[in-house]
């Protein structure tokens, strides 16, 4: 059980948790601002969590820079920052107690693997994501076999036993802002992977996880993240961790209506910084937008 020390009764705590994949950019400083503006506005605690577990993709100089990008906006922060990279051990054990009830089971499927199976079943529902939901074919592995493939290590990734999680557990239901008191339907995520090969353990795992170790109240996060509270709310079931509140705000687009992302090199705070722009006009642009409804799918910013 995690213990979130210091949270006061009725404390709104929030979060901005970004990847340091790259530089922020204004999709980025609209939800730290958002996170940032709820904790404010009622003398709450914000807080920066730096969701670097995934090696490959993440640079310490980025996660550097995100401090010097908040900091130019003027979002302070309270207390230290909280890197995920520090915390695999702890990310392990929370896994290790799961897989200790029998709820998670290593799955040697590679995506050629798994691809051949959907194609090869009748119907294979597809997950939030629009992908083909995983077929269970290493959940019924025979225990020999499975104890020679991890004998062998043979890479394999860790996934929850969705049927068995959802076996004894009540009906679930965590506050969405927009939608209210929202029954959680995990089981649209099917048997979701919890440890990656190369990863100690997932983004759905580590945020749940530190949202509750962190005494997080309040989870502001973008849209596209709305399916993810659900099964957040069942990992808080299993683990006996506490449900914050959940609101979505819009993500923002460019003047093509086209997602602001890294991949598709949305213009970058500092970009802003280097053109002479201050960073006090970011963010009142920002307040200016979520004034006037104006942020939608449809924004156009540029
Ligand atoms: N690291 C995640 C991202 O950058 C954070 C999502 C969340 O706020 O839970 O998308």
């Amino acid at each position: 059980m995690v213990c979130a020390d210091g949270v006061k009764a009725g404390e709104v705590v929030t979060r901005f948790a970004p990847s340091p994949t790259g530089y922020l950019h204004l999709g980025h400083a609209y939800a730290a601002w958002t996170a940032w503006r709820r904790a404010r506005e009622v003398g709450g605690r914000f807080l920066l969590r730096i969701e670097d577990i995934d090696k490959e993709r993440c640079r310490p100089d980025f996660a550097d820079a995100i401090e010097a990008d908040l900091r130019w906006l003027g979002l302070d922060w309270d207390g230290p920052v909280l890197r995920q990279s520090g915390r695999l051990a702890l990310y392990a054990g929370a896994l290790q107690a799961l897989a200790a009830r029998g709820l998670l089971y290593p799955c040697f499927c590679s995506r050629a693997d798994i691809a051949r199976e959907v194609a090869r079943s009748t119907s294979a529902p597809h997950g939030p994501d629009d992908a083909p939901l995983y077929p269970g074919t290493c959940r019924g592995l025979p225990p020999a076999r499975r104890a020679a493939l991890l004998e062998d290590g043979a890479p394999h990734v860790l996934r929850l036993d969705m049927a068995a999680a959802l076996h004894d557990a009540p009906p679930l239901t965590f506050i969405d802002e927009a939608a209210g008191v929202v029954t959680a339907h995990p089981a649209m995520f099917g048997d979701v992977v919890l440890a990656r090969r190369d990863v100690a353990a997932s983004y759905h795992f580590c945020a749940t996880f530190d949202d509750a170790a962190q005494g997080v109240t309040l989870v502001t996060r973008a849209e596209d993240l709305r399916d993810a509270a659900h099964l957040h709310r069942l990992l808080q079931h299993l683990l006996g961790w506490r449900t914050p509140r959940y609101a979505h705000h819009a993500l923002l687009s460019d003047g093509e209506g086209r997602r602001l992302s890294k991949r598709d090199g949305a213009v970058s705070l500092r970009a802003l910084r280097a053109e002479g722009m201050r960073g006090g006009s970011v963010t009142e642009l920002l307040e200016g937008c979520a004034r006037q409804g104006r942020i939608s799918k449809q924004a156009v910013l540029f």
